[in-house]
């Protein structure tokens, strides 16, 4: 394995070239399309992790993990988990309302207070934001301008349009983002290292659903904070658009051989998270501290990976694996379908891909050291 440093700011470039990761034509891409892969599971009758099979086998499983007090199995760290997960499923499906609502919750606007809106310097502005982001909990914190080829055609069956409006819209029919908002604040927010590390188990699961609440609580104060300084805000966690091309853009991290962003801080241990707003910021630039080039001869995530479901090429392509990618940017695609058939057969999350990546463990050691 080749020597490197992490997050160590003198090996950290701006970059304004094509890299990894980057859109090649500037074509929107439905984010539904993930979605093929829960019928193809489906329709997959027979062998191991086919659906059918491992749904009907889990709950037996797993009782009789927690039965014989399996280490990671066990009823209190199932527990952990389900208790992480609640606030991020009393989200579901429910994008653009309740904590995700596109328009104000409570807050009262400088218009119902009968004051002018914040104005400062972008300076100023962009300070702001990413020090009341940081105290609701966010990692690290950049700012990317809109690029609507990231937003999804639709959600929940329903188009995504942008229009020359004021305040953004969810109606039976459509969502509508005002072009107006050219701004996205792009949230890493970090992972429990020390429960990522035991892969895959519920101790794992509860790292991402830690990560999940952490980011539904952050981009849900962050909107209200923007909306009460008069502007408007839309907090996305996984939905409405794709979270690592604008986090790349805000200078967060670089792409990894596992088609996820390696952020620069956390490595690929954290969760991505974004707000749309037209409160003007300054832009930050993307980075590049080695990782695209160090993963052309790193392959410990697909030599880790139980289902090869990761690219062994040498060099990142536009070649997808399947539909479920998006065709238009530079990436080692993985293929989903055999991701998903872990991820079934194990019961939750898997992730052993983001704990064996040297970047987080360098950063697990740090902590520990
Ligand atoms: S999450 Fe697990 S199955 Fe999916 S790519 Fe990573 S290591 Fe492979
Ligand atoms: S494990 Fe190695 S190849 Fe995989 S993303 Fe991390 S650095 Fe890149």
């Amino acid at each position: 394995m080749n020597e490197m440093k992490v997050g160590c700011q003198s090996d950290v470039s701006e970059v304004h070239e094509t890299t990894a990761g980057e859109t090649a034509n500037g074509e929107r891409f439905s984010g539904n399309h993930m979605f093929v892969i829960y019928p193809m599971l489906k329709e997959q009758k027979d062998g191991a992790g086919s659906m059918m099979e491992e749904e009907n086998d889990k709950n037996t499983r797993l009782a009789e993990w927690i039965h014989r007090a399996k280490r990671g199995f066990r009823l209190h760290e199932r527990s952990l988990a389900e208790g992480a997960w609640t606030l991020f499923r009393l989200t579901q499906p429910g994008v653009g309302v309740g904590l995700l609502s596109w328009t104000r919750l409570i807050v009262r606007t400088p218009v119902e207070m009968g004051v002018d809106r914040y104005s400062a310097s972008s300076k100023e502005m962009t300070d702001t934001v990413k020090n009341a982001a940081r105290r609701y909990g966010a990692g690290a914190v950049g700012i990317a301008p809109m690029n609507q080829a990231y937003v999804n055609l639709q959600e929940m069956g329903k188009p995504i349009f942008f229009e020359d409006v004021d305040v953004p819209e969810v109606t039976n029919e459509k969502f509508v983002i005002p072009t107006k908002m050219k701004w996205v604040v792009s949230i890493a927010i970090p992972m429990d290292l020390d429960l990522l590390e035991q892969v895959p188990n519920e101790n794992s699961d509860a790292a991402v659903a830690l990560g999940y609440m952490k980011s539904v609580i952050v981009v849900s104060a962050l909107a209200e904070f923007i909306r009460s300084l008069g502007y408007q805000a839309i907090p996305s966690v996984n939905d409405t658009a794709q979270s690592i091309p604008f986090a790349l853009d805000a200078g967060l991290g670089e792409m990894g051989r596992t088609n996820k962003l390696i952020t620069r801080d956390y490595g690929a241990g954290a969760r991505l998270c974004k707000v749309f707003t037209d409160m003007p910021m300054e832009y930050d630039q993307p980075i590049k501290f080695g990782v695209t080039e160090h993963c052309k001869s790193c392959h410990a995530c697909a030599d880790a990976c139980p289902t090869h479901a990761l690219s062994f090429d040498d060099e990142p392509s536009y070649k997808t694996k399947g539909p479920w990618s998006n065709p238009n940017h530079l990436a080692w695609f993985e293929d989903s379908f055999k991701c998903f058939q872990q991820w079934q057969k194990v019961g939750n999350g898997c992730g052993i891909c983001l704990a064996v990546c040297p970047y987080t463990k360098t950063r697990w050691q740090g902590m520990h050291s």
